[in-house]
């Protein structure tokens, strides 16, 4: 029931889908929704699916499951199978067009945080580009494509989202950053204006860098909404995981965010080989909000140069045990979450070496690049050095 798209137009079936593959031979710069929809590749997709079959796309989410976390795949499938279920035929065809419509519109973006690729954020693209011989080869191939028209440029995409704005129940707002997208905020006024925000959920993805009082008005008359504020740590670490955004501003626009009653807000936590040890400071942090907010961690799996298993098992098994003592101040409903990150510190797999070196030949470059001193905030990560056969920090 979701439409997923990148900005340059491609396709994928969630953006979860392992190693961002596109799906061939479609592009929303040009095609319809209707020919994607029910072409050949995803008809069979949707009976694999429905057969149990292991597909590569899907394999993030299935090694999240089996380090003990919650994935994406399977809080859509609790939420979603049984209500529209009986939508798919039984030779992958869906005679409804999408009803979860993505929006990434471009890849604008005031944000280059760590975990990020240069598709998603303009800023990490020019930062990449400038210093390009410094990046590692993985990197440099990320590159390759980012300069494409982008969704919003073109005139095809929101002229199909309006044909069938009447089957659309739902948008989900992605970037870049959406929220400084002046395509995204113009369609948000001619939704209201229309008057289908009235009927229309809208999901929001938004590093809260900046939020103005028009666009939370706007967003205060749609029927309802989830807001997940994108806060990877606490204080200076989620200055260097979300450079270069300040905390100051993070932290204010947060707290200043006024929306209806029919909007749930979220903090969205990436967690990576960086700040898994001191989530303890962002949870501090977050017992001031925990009445009407709630909090998701993802651990990053793809990239696989973020991997926790590269700190030895007894440190990430002391800060599991830190994280169990905030258990009994925070409210039931969170404590799920807090349990995902904790069986994803206690995991026992082996990590490869390409693991070591994926970290540390981005980390010393962009330490480089921008400046930053990763061993200074993070010290642990000296013994992920000490551990690798790749040894290239100056
Ligand atoms: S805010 Fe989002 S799109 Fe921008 S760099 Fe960070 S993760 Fe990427």
């Amino acid at each position: 029931m979701v439409l997923n798209c990148r900005p340059n137009g491609t396709l994928k079936t969630c953006s979860q889908a392992e190693g961002a593959h596109p799906i061939e031979g479609f592009n929303l710069n040009t095609d319809s929704v209707e020919d994607f929809w029910n072409c050949d590749w995803m008809r069979d997709f949707r009976r694999r699916k429905i057969r149990g079959e292991r597909i590569p796309q899907c394999e993030g989410c299935k090694r999240t499951e089996e380090s003990g976390g919650g994935s994406k795949r399977q809080g859509y499938l609790d939420r979603y199978y049984e209500k529209y279920k009986h939508r798919i035929r039984e030779d992958g065809y869906v005679e409804e067009m999408p009803a979860w419509w993505e929006f990434r519109l471009s890849s604008v973006c005031n944000s280059a945080c760590r975990i990020c690729t240069p598709k998603n954020s303009t800023l990490i693209e020019k930062e990449h580009t400038k210093h390009y011989d410094f990046i590692p080869e993985y990197d440099k191939k990320q590159l390759i494509g980012c300069s494409k028209k982008q969704l919003g440029d073109g005139g095809n995409f929101l002229n199909e989202f309006w044909k069938h704005v009447n089957q659309i129940d739902a948008i989900e707002l992605h970037g870049g950053e959406p929220l400084i997208d002046d395509n995204v905020i113009m369609t948000l006024q001619q939704l209201v204006d229309t008057g289908h925000a009235s009927r229309m959920h809208v999901h929001v993805h938004s590093n809260i860098n900046k939020v103005d009082e028009y666009v939370v008005s706007l967003l205060n008359q749609f029927k309802s909404g989830w807001f997940g504020a994108s806060i990877d740590a606490y204080g200076e670490e989620n200055e260097f995981l979300r450079w270069p955004s300040k905390w100051k501003t993070v932290d204010h626009n947060f707290r200043s965010l006024k929306l209806h009653s029919q909007w749930r807000k979220s903090i969205l936590s990436a967690i990576t080989v960086y700040q898994c040890l001191s989530m303890w400071k962002f949870l501090d942090w977050f017992l001031e909000f925990q009445d009407d907010c709630d909090m998701f961690f993802y651990t990053v799996h793809s990239p696989d140069r973020f991997s926790l298993e590269m700190i030895n098992l007894n440190t990430r098994l002391q800060a599991a045990e830190e994280l169990e003592t905030y258990k009994p101040i925070l409210h039931k409903r969170h404590h799920e979450k807090i349990d995902n990150l904790i069986n994803n510190l206690r995991s026992t797999r082996t990590p490869l070496e390409k693991e070591y070196k994926g970290f540390i030949e981005y980390n010393d470059a962009l330490d480089k690049i921008r400046k930053q001193d990763s061993f200074k905030l993070f010290p642990h990560i000296r013994e992920i050095y000490e551990t690798s056969s790749t040894k290239i920090h100056s």
